[in-house]
């Protein structure tokens, strides 16, 4: 496969802005973590996932969804073909809550403009945003999850068109069975909506963004799996 400049230039800058972004301190979440966590996967992908924010697994690890939400994440993947690194995968914001506590406004005001330059570098055509957090930040609109979960909508992000797609949160479907099941017939619809976009889902191959040190986090055992975000 030739290379695409283009690619080529958006992932260096990505892993210069990952690399920025690791020194952030622009809200009070910088003095309580261990770690930014930025985000991993493909650098050029045309899917990405937007969470809420990492949680003690992820501050510790540098990873997004690396627990038993993650662990969620990964089957519905597998569900439609997919694996994390055929994909994108961020966080609203970039640092951990105390507590897993949800996100303040100042903080996600903070930390927006770390995402926005994500969304603008990946230039992903669909972007599922999970939960409540990521669907009001992107879709600029304050309807929750509950009435916009499975419904496409196009939106202007980074100065691009992108076609969001809200869906719940995994970790909220993983102790509601009826919220999973929505989540997995929704998931279902990625790929459709995928091929609906201008492109399709790029082959894991060579732009899988490194930050901090390896592209896909290693799995966990659940039983070391404690917080949920
Ligand atoms: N929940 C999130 O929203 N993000 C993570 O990275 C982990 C759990």
């Amino acid at each position: 496969m030739v290379a695409d400049p283009d690619a080529l230039s958006r992932r260096e800058a990505l892993e210069a802005h990952a690399a920025e972004t690791s020194a952030c301190t622009r809200c009070r979440l910088a003095e309580g973590r261990t770690q930014v966590v930025y985000g991993v996967g493909d650098a050029d992908a045309d899917l990405m996932f937007v969470g809420e924010a990492p949680g003690f697994h992820e501050d510790k690890q540098g990873y997004p969804f690396v627990g038993s939400a993650g662990q969620l994440l990964d089957r519905l993947l597998e569900g439609i073909g997919l694996s994390r690194r055929d994909v994108y995968i961020a966080n609203v914001l970039k640092c951990r809550p105390p507590g897993n506590r949800d996100p303040q406004p100042d903080e996600i005001e903070a930390c927006e403009g770390h995402l926005f330059r994500q969304l603008e570098l990946i230039q992903p055509k669909l972007v599922a945003t999970l939960g409540n957090f990521a669907t009001k930040l992107l879709s600029g609109k304050p309807t929750g999850i509950t009435r916009v979960h499975g419904r496409p909508q196009e939106a202007l992000v980074g100065g691009r068109n992108v076609t969001l797609y809200p869906i719940y949160h995994p970790a909220a479907a993983l102790y509601t069975p009826a919220m999973l099941k929505t989540l997995e017939e929704d998931f279902a619809r990625i790929p459709e909506l995928l091929a609906g976009s201008s492109g399709a889902v790029a082959p894991a191959e060579a732009q899988v963004i490194q930050f901090p040190a390896l592209a896909v986090a290693p799995a966990q055992s659940p039983d070391e799996q404690l917080g949920l975000f």
